[in-house]
């Protein structure tokens, strides 16, 4: 494209709400095969809230989410937003010390001298040296779950809901109809993430997926010859939208991912990328 193609170009998409960082981030846009999306606060809106809480031990229920709440101050997650405004009001106070925040796993701190570690289950079972118990068929179809864990016994499960973003299904839609492929990875459990990819007709799944989990994928994916576009809001993106072709952080997301992007989706409209997309391959057909 010609510069003054791609200054004007440039000029539409901001317009749009599509803010564009760095220079090649429209040519790669043209030319990308594959849309490689993350689900929490990018295809759902990312605000979630808590439906239900179940003990598993000997701690009840209110006591548990003001552990857990305790425990979330280290970390910005839509979960931990979530735990903070339900525990909120709780007279129950715990402060927390040597908290660390695992982005896509979790945070772990202790509380009275015990260790504790609040996030996938998987993460927490580390800790616990127990599987988890069969408590799952508990917690609504669909939720994303994460556990409380101490080094000695697991103490509650938290059940959270998310909203799909409405125009997210008329997004995935038109890239299809464009001929992209288009992937879910994400860092959320098999069914909430099955659900999601179901409602928005995505075939390319991917769950449970850690960060690095998901740096693999998208390397394996231009291993073998896809231009890859990385659509994130998370502090777990950042290195895959740093490593994919071109990536578009959410305008709402972390301070890490949007410095991590070549474009920022402002508006949060999801249909503004398929825009984007179009003018991005207008204005590569435009030659001196
Ligand atoms: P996604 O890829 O859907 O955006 P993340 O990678 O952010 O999800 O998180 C993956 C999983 O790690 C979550 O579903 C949750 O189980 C766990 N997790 C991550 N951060 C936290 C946190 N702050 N508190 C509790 N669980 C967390
Ligand atoms: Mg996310």
């Amino acid at each position: 494209a010609t510069p003054a193609a791609l200054t004007a170009a440039t000029g539409s998409l901001t317009r749009l709400g599509l803010l564009t960082t760095r220079g090649h981030a429209l040519e790669t846009l043209a030319k990308a095969t594959h849309f490689v999306f993350d689900k929490t606060g990018t295809l759902t809106y990312g605000k979630m809230n808590l439906l239900e809480t179940v003990a598993l031990g000997a701690v009840g229920r209110e006591r548990c989410l003001a552990m857990a709440a305790a425990l979330e101050r280290a970390s910005e997650h839509a979960i931990a937003n979530a735990i903070a405004t339900a525990a909120a009001g709780s007279n129950d106070q715990f402060s927390v010390e040597e908290t660390t925040n695992l982005p896509g796993s979790g945070v772990e701190g202790k509380i009275g001298g015990q260790r504790y570690r609040l996030g996938r289950p998987a993460f927490v079972a580390e800790l616990c040296g127990t599987p988890l118990p069969d408590a799952l068929l508990q917690v609504p179809e669909g939720a994303t779950v994460v556990a409380l864990g101490s080094e000695d016994a697991w103490l509650a499960l938290f059940a959270l809901g998310d909203t799909l973003r409405p125009d997210a299904a008329y997004l995935v839609n038109g890239l299809q109809l464009r001929g992209k492929t288009v992937v879910l990875l994400s860092g959320d459990q098999e069914e909430a993430v099955h659900r999601v990819a179901q409602q928005l007709g995505i075939a390319t799944v991917r769950a449970a997926m850690t960060p690095q989990g998901k740096l693999d994928y998208v390397r394996g994916l231009q291993r073998d010859g896809a231009v890859v576009a990385m659509v994130g809001d998370g502090v777990n993106d950042a290195p895959v939208l740093a490593a994919a072709g071109v990536s578009v952080a959410m305008g709402g997301g972390t301070q890490v991912a949007r410095a991590s992007a070549d474009m920022i989706l402002l508006s949060e409209q999801l249909p503004h990328l398929l825009a984007g997309v179009d003018i991005a391959v207008k204005t590569s057909r435009i030659i001196r």
